[in-house]
């Protein structure tokens, strides 16, 4: 990755932003009662939210209390960031907190910031054949089996169309890839239900996190969150990807319910494909 990446409910979006790939349709049921909590209601809350996905400009972002020059840069950018965050995601570029925007920083979606885009499709490993681990952590309701299960699909997601291989190993074990669920007592890039749903370290940290408080679950509706469709994602950054904006990439970084026989979209398939090879070579059909 939601974030590339990669997600955003309902089809009320689909008419928001654009999209060149028709392969995967995500799943067009009612949006949730769970994820209607409104983050992002004023101007101050889109300041923030931009903020923190890497749309501000100041160097000041940080200060948690309004200073002179941070209000001048507040007064200065806002139109600014509305407008790089329009136009990141397919939005008419107003420059303003329309509903539409409002609606979108108010979907669930990927920790990793949207900006700079200077890791996107840059190749971070040499290797093809990686490790990793699940962790002890704060497991969610789910389960540790079916946590497991998910995981092994979502490594599986990438594996069946690139030359990359996955070997799980221990929890005490030296991992390439290793990832844990924790929450916002312990992690201060979570925030509770919605919003923030996980995030992962770039280059060879390897580090995947998932927010323990999500409704994580096995199924591919809209009532929860898919936890396969969420760590495929996250698995996307960590060997190399950055966020994709259409609409049905796994590397969008809002949430996008996605059906399992759909996985893994093309435009997702040609981008491991550019870093790592196809699994086959190309006169095989491939
Ligand atoms: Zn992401």
């Amino acid at each position: 990755m939601k974030t590339n990446a990669l997600y955003i409910f309902g089809i009320l979006l689909l008419n928001l932003i654009n999209s060149r790939n028709t392969l995967a349709k995500p799943v067009q049921n009612s949006r949730s009662k769970r994820f209607t909590t409104s983050v992002v209601k004023s101007e101050r809350d889109a300041y923030g939210y931009l903020a923190k996905y890497g749309y501000n400009p100041c160097e000041n972002e940080s200060k948690p209390n309004g200073t002179n020059s941070e209000t001048f840069c507040r007064q200065v950018a806002l139109k600014t960031m509305l407008k790089d965050f329009q136009a990141q995601n397919g939005l008419p570029k107003t420059g303003t907190l329309s509903a539409s925007v409002k609606k979108l920083m108010n979907t669930p979606r990927c920790g990793v910031r949207d900006m700079p885009r200077a890791f996107k499709t840059a190749k971070s490993w040499t290797k093809t054949c990686f490790t990793w681990n699940l962790r002890n952590g704060t497991l969610p309701s789910l389960g540790l089996t079916k946590i497991r299960q998910q995981i092994r699909q979502s490594f599986q997601d990438w594996a069946t169309h690139s030359l990359l291989t996955f070997k799980e190993v221990s929890e005490n074990e030296k991992a390439d890839l290793y990832l844990a669920f924790t929450n916002q007592n312990n992690d201060s890039n979570f925030d509770g239900p919605g919003k923030t749903l996980a995030y992962a370290s770039f280059l060879t940290v390897g580090e995947i996190r998932f927010d323990a408080t999500e409704p994580w679950t096995e199924k591919y509706d809209d009532d929860d969150i898919n936890l396969r469709l969420v760590a495929t994602h996250q698995i996307g950054h960590v060997l190399g990807l950055g966020h994709s904006y259409g609409l049905l990439s796994i590397m969008n970084p809002y949430y996008l319910p996605m059906r399992s026989e759909d996985m893994l979209p093309e435009d997702d398939r040609h981008d491991i494909q550019a870093l790592y090879g196809p699994r086959f070579p190309p006169s095989s059909g491939e």
